[in-house]
């Protein structure tokens, strides 16, 4: 498909402790889907849903430009790292907008965030300010929903990833995308194990990591628990 080369941009924000080829695959297959010339990564500097990351915001943010260096298509945001206090989507998205009124904007989030989706702040009017892009995710299979959620399903369900292109946001577009089951919790774990999780992420985030000496911990404390 071609791409349009305007503001468009996929977006996948995430704690990225640390970033790896689930993520990355993911958000790459949604852009091709969707025909979108460019994504921005946005690694979330104090994430409101869930406990505080294991690692710095400046080495999240590192291991991800790391991570996408050589890929001039694929932006990282330090708007979240940078802004104080907790990191609401809804923020982000509001100055996003406010830069590129025309533009599709369309978020990419897995299933798993997705069945949460309605306990994010302002959730409805993220829906406003962006398409919502869920990807299936292993291990997570499609649950009730909430009564909101299937509300707003029901007004804004789409099921062709092109029609995103026609309007730049508002709709909730499932998309299937190659089944990676990796997720950064293993990738921590086998590091603390003293594993190698080589090839689940990039080579050159490993290498920081190594250099950095992160995730060695036999039995890490999540900062906001350690003594
Ligand atoms: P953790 O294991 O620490 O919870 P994670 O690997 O789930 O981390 P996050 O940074 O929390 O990574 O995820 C950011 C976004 O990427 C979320 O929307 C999540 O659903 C999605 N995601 C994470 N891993 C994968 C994967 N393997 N395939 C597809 N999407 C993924």
């Amino acid at each position: 498909m071609q791409c349009s080369e305007s503001g468009d941009l996929v977006l996948l924000g995430g704690t990225f402790d640390p970033i790896h080829y689930g993520h990355l695959r993911a958000v790459e297959e949604v852009r091709q889907a969707l025909g979108i010339a460019r994504i921005l990564l946005i690694p979330a500097g104090h994430p409101p849903h869930r406990q505080s990351p294991w690692a710095d915001a400046r080495h999240r943010l590192e291991m991800t430009r790391h991570a996408v260096a050589r890929h001039p298509h694929i932006a990282v945001s330090a708007v979240e790292i940078e802004r104080p206090g907790p990191s609401y989507t809804v923020e982000t998205l509001r100055a996003l907008r406010s830069e590129r009124p025309e533009a599709v904007l369309a978020m990419v989030i897995g299933m798993d965030a997705f069945l949460r989706f309605d306990t994010w702040h302002d959730w409805e009017e993220i829906l406003d300010l962006t398409h919502l892009v869920v990807t299936g995710r292993p291990g997570w299979p499609a649950a009730e929903l909430p009564e909101g959620l299937r509300q707003a399903l029901y007004q804004r369900r789409c099921d062709r990833a092109s029609a995103l292109r026609a309007q730049p946001a508002g709709k909730i577009l499932f998309h299937t995308v190659t089944a990676l089951e990796i997720s950064a919790t293993q990738i921590r774990s086998l590091l603390a194990r003293g594993h190698s999780p080589r090839f689940l992420l990039p080579d050159v985030v490993l290498d920081y990591i190594e250099a950095e000496g992160l995730y060695q911990s036999p039995s890490p404390l999540p900062k906001d628990q350690a003594p």
